[in-house]
């Protein structure tokens, strides 16, 4: 457990927040994620994907959902909290394989950490990031960014009624059958996607996910 302290947050998109937190001596590997409480509330924890870090200060990205995010994006400049962590094993492999990232809005987080890291320059990555409207989608500019580094940036927005990321999407990238699949979003996307993959005969072992 380490000491933090909320140093700023900041409007990223709807209802969703950019939070830096300076913590000293923290590390952690892209991808992975830490247990946040509040200093006066040690017991009561929520896990939030490390988006990046720069010198002691790390950068969250939260979507606020109920009371324990709610009270985060109240929190004022110097909020005291604890940091618990790294935790998980949703890092990218050392070897320089295809990778797929597919984000559904807020799991866009341990996404950009990864595909944004040293260890993704010797991989070819496609990233497929989903959101309802561009107005709730997160780290657009960092996102669109990437456009430079990897092989190709799918951004779609889909409210009710427009077209899901499917596996049809997925299987138009070369080497479909050999990529490593990366999945971060809500649980009935996961299952689909696992779904569909391993039924177009995609090894289970290389989809990995994170359910939000
Ligand atoms: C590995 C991982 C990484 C995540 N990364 C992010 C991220 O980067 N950004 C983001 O916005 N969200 C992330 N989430 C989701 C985030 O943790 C939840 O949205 C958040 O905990 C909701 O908290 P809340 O109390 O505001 O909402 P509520 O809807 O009130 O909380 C959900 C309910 O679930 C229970 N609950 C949830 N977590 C805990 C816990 N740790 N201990 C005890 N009870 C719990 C409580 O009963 C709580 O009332 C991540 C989740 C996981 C599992």
């Amino acid at each position: 457990m380490k000491d933090a302290i909320l140093i700023r947050a900041v409007q990223e998109a709807k209802d969703i927040k950019r939070f830096d937190i300076e913590c000293p001596g923290f590390e952690y590997k892209c991808g992975q994620y830490v247990m946040i409480a509040f200093a006066d509330k040690p017991d009561e924890k929520r896990a939030f994907s490390v988006v990046s870090k720069k010198g002691d200060i790390i950068t969250l990205g939260i979507k606020r959902k109920g009371e324990f995010t709610s009270r985060l994006f109240e929190a004022k400049k110097g909020t005291r909290l604890l940091l618990f962590g790294p935790y998980g094993k949703f890092t990218l492999p050392k070897e320089p394989e295809r990778i797929v990232f597919i984000a559904g809005g807020i799991g866009i987080t341990p996404i950009l950490s990864m595909a944004s890291s040293a260890d993704a320059r010797n991989k070819t990555c496609n990233i497929f990031y989903c959101a309802k409207t561009k107005e709730e989608m997160a780290f657009y500019k960092e996102v669109k960014a990437l456009e430079r580094q990897h092989e190709k940036v799918n951004l779609r927005f889909t409210k009710q009624g427009d077209k899901r990321i499917s596996c049809e999407d997925l299987k138009r990238i070369e080497g479909f059958k050999d990529c490593y699949f990366y999945i971060c979003g809500p649980p009935p996307m996961i299952a689909s996607l696992r779904e569909q993959l391993e039924k177009s005969g995609v090894n289970p072992e290389r989809i990995r996910s994170e359910r939000f």
